[in-house]
């Protein structure tokens, strides 16, 4: 079998078996202060075995992404090294504890790379379920470059924390992310979503290239975004404790350049909409990640018009 690209430069071939999406400290760590308290589910819903039980393993699982030992030896100076100290104690003291602005951005940026790698389509868990079932990017993925070539995170790459409980808890907002943007220059972007909850801590990683956003935990002071405004000297356990799903973000359909994603109305039909459109089954089974997506509305109705061979 030929050996796996890189996941993140693409040219050179991966090393092994792939490198620990999860640091391998951070899940000696996690492991060491006993099982994961929680069962596994996605978007909210269990994942469940083909038995019908709910998931839940005795420890943390292992995520695998094929990655050179170049790009991973970038990897790991730019993102483990700058937020090891504080993640460690961090994670010991189910995320409370006071850090400077320097530290949380690192914080946030450790969190970015988690999210992205998470969700990249060759990322592999060590448990067949999860594997299954587990959420990852559909269609063109988001730009992995700077991560590895000395350039600043995208500006449009967000990374919200809120202080949450493991309950879901009550929904507050939900942000329809639209999923593809139609810039000034004619071209399309797309936009990603990756959300976390361990306990105490909810992540979400969103790319939104042309589109700000307005998130209403943040706006109140009530959470923050890592990579742009990070807390001057802040403490999470200092935030008020909502539930993971307090505010959730959906990916949504194709909007102009400029769109501000809100807790508006607008902004929330957007994303019951899009919801809709994302049960329809996929079509194009043959395209090519590397050329520019139609929007999903315009694939769906494609499907409806034109039903592909096959
Ligand atoms: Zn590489």
């Amino acid at each position: 079998m030929a050996e796996a690209k890189c996941a993140i430069c693409g040219v050179n071939d991966a090393s092994g078996v792939g490198e620990h999406v999860w640091p391998k400290w951070f899940l000696k760590q996690m492991d060491a202060s006993g099982k994961p308290p929680n069962a596994w589910s996605r978007n909210g819903k269990p994942i469940l075995k083909p038995g019908g039980q709910q998931v839940k393993l005795p420890q943390r699982t292992r995520v695998f992404l094929p990655v050179c030992i170049p790009c991973n030896n970038k990897l790991g100076a730019r993102f483990e090294d700058p937020a090891v100290a504080a993640i460690k104690q961090l994670a010991a003291n189910r995320w409370a504890g006071s850090h400077s602005a320097t530290e949380w951005r690192a914080v946030g940026m450790w969190w970015a790379k988690i999210g992205l790698m998470l969700g990249h389509t060759a990322a592999s868990y060590n448990h067949r379920d999860l594997n299954d079932q587990m959420i990852r990017f559909e269609g063109r993925p988001p730009d992995y470059s700077w991560m590895v070539d000395g350039s600043p995170p995208p500006n449009h790459l967000s990374v919200f924390v809120h202080h949450t409980s493991m309950q879901a808890g009550e929904t507050e907002a939900v942000l329809g992310v639209p999923e593809h943007v139609q810039r000034f220059d004619g071209s399309v972007s797309v936009s990603h979503v990756f959300q976390i909850a361990t306990p105490d801590l909810a992540v979400a990683v969103v790319s939104h290239p042309g589109m700000t956003i307005v998130h209403p935990l943040v706006e109140r002071g009530e959470a923050w975004e890592l990579l742009r405004d990070p807390p001057l000297l802040g403490d999470l356990a200092s935030l008020p404790q909502f539930g993971h799903r307090r505010v959730v973000f959906r990916q949504g359909l194709l909007v102009n350049e400029g769109f501000q994603i809100d807790s508006s109305e607008t902004s929330r039909l957007l994303s019951i909409f899009a919801h809709e459109i994302e049960q329809a089954p996929e079509v194009y089974p043959g395209y090519q990640p590397e050329q520019p997506q139609p929007p999903r509305w315009r694939r769906v109705m494609n499907r409806v018009l034109r039903r592909p061979d096959s």
